[in-house]
């Protein structure tokens, strides 16, 4: 059959032909098995962990391997794009320490095999398609709506699979005569795909999965909607082809439609990339794992992390202790490595569903903080502040090198303190540090009323020796707790409650809540010499006016 008029009248417009656009694009010039990966999110404002999450593992395979991590704008959809989504799907990701080498960037684009967005592709689109439809491989189908629901309708009383396929693609075997004269009239159309008839099972070696075996594709799918916008599943085909990407790392939901993109990279001859399924991220619900939602988890939006000010390399170590199951086992081995050094490995990606944990982050949270030094700590404040927190970045940002030596506090000892975990929860931890933010938040202890509490505080600042290293400072304050009928020993208290009013730690308590507002606090003698004597006494005094109205 010869649809050279078919064709013509499809794609008047079309100039080049596949052969130029493999000139245009040629094979990349990388050492061999060098991966090229991608990013193909789509512009709808809505950036989640699976982005983030599919983005870590492409750019490990890429940069671990000598290749490159390119940004493409999957933006066929104009309806739900949202204005400035490239800069946030860019700065997002960079916030987490992932770049691209190539693709859509901020202020245009880099790197030669683009366009990077898929809107500017359209070009590239047609003359793929239009060969097809040279050689018989896709076909213009005039099918309403209404015509589409009948379809279905006698699919289903025929007990029939749905879809447009085989005997019931009423298009597909349109003399081309017939369909040149209705493209002629301008009838409207959609490109479809014209299923060869093959096995009926197709093998594919997945990245992660494995071979996985497949029922064939057996769809007449679209490639060009009416408007002429391609589908996903033409538009990634065609660009991860010329793009050269070779390593497609996307999500499960793609499994369906697998078979259908495998035969169009066949049928045109083309290599195929490898694909590589990634699983789905649960979560635990009570006792149940269920799919992270939209809707229903705030944690599934990046937003939440930049938000709550998680430092990009608790997020990224999080992450991999998800993407690979040995990497927690290599981190105990190499400790002081950086992540970059771990081996990653698709092949250790699980496959059936990848449990994300909050309280997990946090907990590796705490652990990536507490080897990072305090001023970065400080800095890295400051920087979340700026942009979450603007009625405090000023204050942090003057007083930077005070932030720096209160979260040194508890550092030196040979187990640091591990209780900073992200952006807003250090500065509620350490807001009391400040007169600005301080306030008293818990009450005295059960058995120390106002005025008792008055009467230890004022004879803690008559004995308060600014100076005292913390051993000498802390004998102060048994001697006060036993002057003052307290057990200098909570033991001694134990044994023989009757005997005192309470016991060294009620003393510290009082002083504690005067200095800091709270029932808990770091080390007391090291607050103090953080805050320096004169706001360390002014607290004090203060509890003591006060102390009857807390
Ligand atoms: N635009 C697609 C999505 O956001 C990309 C899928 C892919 O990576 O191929 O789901």
């Amino acid at each position: 059959m010869n649809y050279e008029k078919t064709a013509a009248l499809l794609f008047p417009r079309a100039a080049k032909t596949i052969a130029d656009y493999e000139k245009i694009y040629p094979r990349r010039d990388l050492p061999a098995g060098a991966p090229v990966t991608r990013l193909g999110p789509s512009p709808t404002g809505f950036i989640h962990l699976g982005n983030l999450y599919g983005a870590l593992a492409d750019e490990r395979l890429a940069h671990q391997n000598g290749g490159l991590f390119l940004l493409r704008i999957e933006d066929t959809d104009e309806k739900r794009e949202v204005s400035g989504a490239v800069e946030a799907i860019i700065s997002a990701l960079g916030y987490f320490g992932l770049h691209f080498d190539e693709g859509a960037a901020e202020d245009g684009e880099k790197g030669a095999y683009g366009p990077y967005r898929q809107r500017r592709r359209t070009e590239l689109y047609q003359a793929v398609a239009r060969e097809l439809a040279l050689r018989g491989l896709a076909y213009p189908c005039f099918c309403s709506e209404e015509e589409l629901r009948e379809i279905r309708a006698a699919q289903e009383k025929a007990g029939a699979n749905f879809g447009y396929y085989g005997v019931w693609a009423r298009h597909r075997d349109l003399p081309p005569a017939e369909a040149e004269r209705r493209l002629e009239r301008g009838e409207p159309f959609v490109l479809r795909w014209r299923a060869p008839a093959e096995a009926a099972e197709i093998a594919v070696e997945d990245g992660i999965r494995g071979r996985l075996v497949l029922p064939a594709n057996e769809q007449d799918i679209v490639l060009l909607k009416s408007n002429g916008v391609p589908t996903y599943h033409f538009a990634h085909v065609v660009d991860d082809h010329f793009m050269r990407v070779t390593h497609v790392v996307r999500g499960e939901e793609w499994l369906s439609s697998l078979p259908a993109h495998v035969q169009i990279f066949d049928a045109l001859g083309w290599e195929r990339p490898v694909y590589c399924h990634t699983t789905l991220l649960l979560k635990m619900d009570g006792e149940v794992k269920r799919k992270l939602s939209k809707r229903r988890d705030p944690e599934l939006a990046l937003e939440y992390y930049l938000q709550e000010g998680y430092h990009p390399l608790a997020v990224r170590e999080y992450l991999m202790t998800v993407l690979n199951s040995n990497f927690e086992e290599w981190r105990l081995r190499h400790a002081d490595a950086k992540l970059e050094e771990f081996p990653f490995s698709l092949a250790k990606m699980g496959a059936s569903g990848a449990l994300f944990d909050l309280n997990k982050l946090n907990d590796v949270s705490k652990n990536v903080l507490a080897t990072l030094p305090p001023a970065e700590i400080a800095g890295f404040l400051c920087r979340w502040a700026a942009s979450r927190k603007p009625e405090a970045a000023a204050l942090l940002a003057t007083e930077k090198d005070y932030v720096a030596a209160i979260a040194a506090i508890g550092r030196r000892e040979a187990n640091p303190r591990k209780d900073l975990i992200r952006g807003a929860q250090i500065f509620s931890f350490i807001r009391f540090f400040f007169d600005e933010y301080f306030t008293v938040e818990d009450p005295l202890p059960e058995n120390i009323g106002a005025e008792e509490a008055r009467n230890l505080l004022t004879r803690y600042l008559q004995n308060y020796d600014h100076s005292a290293g913390k051993e000498e400072w802390f004998a102060m304050v048994k001697r006060l707790a036993a002057e003052n009928g307290y057990a200098e020993r909570p033991k001694d208290y134990k044994k023989q409650p009757e005997a005192y009013k309470g016991h060294v730690g009620d003393v510290s308590a009082v002083i504690r809540l005067a200095l800091s507002g709270r029932k808990n606090s770091p080390d007391l003698w090291e607050i103090q010499q953080v805050m320096g004597e004169e706001r360390a006494r002014r607290r004090i005094e203060a509890m003591i006016e006060n102390a009857g109205s807390f």
